[in-house]
């Protein structure tokens, strides 16, 4: 076995109901022929537009996800949504440890493990984020960050627990700026990221692992991107809220897979 290609369309607080219905009409003829032996292809809108979208997306190849998860099963937790009520209403994924929750709502990596703990208890696949700022870059930290961030993140977990999960390697400089790490660049962190990986979880585990990349992930760049051995598939955020940049960049990403 091999990674999978994923490509997951993070609409974060964009797209209210209907217009998310809209969005993914729009999307499944032009997907329809995208085979999910090539590519999963997931959409992850807010939490109360997941069941016009999980009910729009019904029969079709696109899969759904929610963007986060509380990691109790229940209780006094004002404004949070816990994994078995994205189960029932029928989320297959979750993104946990995005870095805008990691930096304007105080996540850390022993909330992302715990979130992941409850999504994986539930059912539901996480998509853990995980990556750099400028500054940590620019210090010269980034293997030691991801190193953390992976270590810590999914401490405590076994390798089949990881064969449910995806990681996607978004450095944070790159997130919505435009600014895309090159090909190159993000191979070599993404070849450092599997290799913590193995050493947690052993080498056929990590070598099965997806790792996706993200930021300004387009339908430009997608192909060199998925090109890189180590690079397999998307977090889109900006080009994912278009029916049609989202497909274009699915089928360039398959083809610049193909490459490998
Ligand atoms: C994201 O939010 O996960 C993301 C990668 O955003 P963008 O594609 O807009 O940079």
């Amino acid at each position: 076995m091999a990674a999978k290609l994923v490509v997951a369309g993070n609409w974060k607080m964009n797209m209210t109901a209907s217009e998310g219905k809209a969005l993914v009409e729009a999307l499944k003829p032009l997907v329809a022929d995208v085979c999910p032996c090539a590519c999963t292809v997931i959409v992850c809108p807010p939490f109360t537009t997941l069941a016009a979208v999980i009910e729009a997306a019904k029969g079709s190849n696109i899969h759904v996800g929610a963007q986060n998860v509380h990691w109790a099963e229940s209780g006094a937790f004002t404004g949070e949504i816990s994994a078995a009520m994205l189960k029932e209403a029928g989320a297959e994924y979750v993104i946990i440890g995005h870095s805008e929750r990691r930096q304007y709502f105080g996540e850390t990596d022993q909330t992302v493990n715990a979130r992941i703990k409850a999504a994986l208890a539930a059912g539901l696949k996480p998509i853990v984020c995980i990556g750099e700022t400028l500054e940590e870059r620019e210090g010269g930290r980034t293997e030691a960050v991801l190193a953390r961030q992976v270590r810590e993140g999914l401490a405590g977990l076994d390798a089949a627990a990881l064969a449910t999960l995806i990681i996607a390697y978004e450095p944070v400089w790159a997130i919505g700026t435009g600014r895309t790490a090159t090909p190159e660049m993000a191979e070599e962190t993404q070849r450092a990221i599997r290799g913590f990986v193995a050493e947690q979880f052993g080498a056929a585990a990590a070598a099965d692992l997806t790792i996706q990349y993200g930021g300004s992930m387009k339908p430009a760049n997608a192909a060199a991107l998925c090109a890189q051995a180590d690079i397999n598939g998307g977090l889109i955020g900006g080009a994912a809220l278009k029916a049609d940049s989202f497909a274009e960049l699915v089928k360039n990403a398959i083809a610049g897979n193909g490459e490998k």
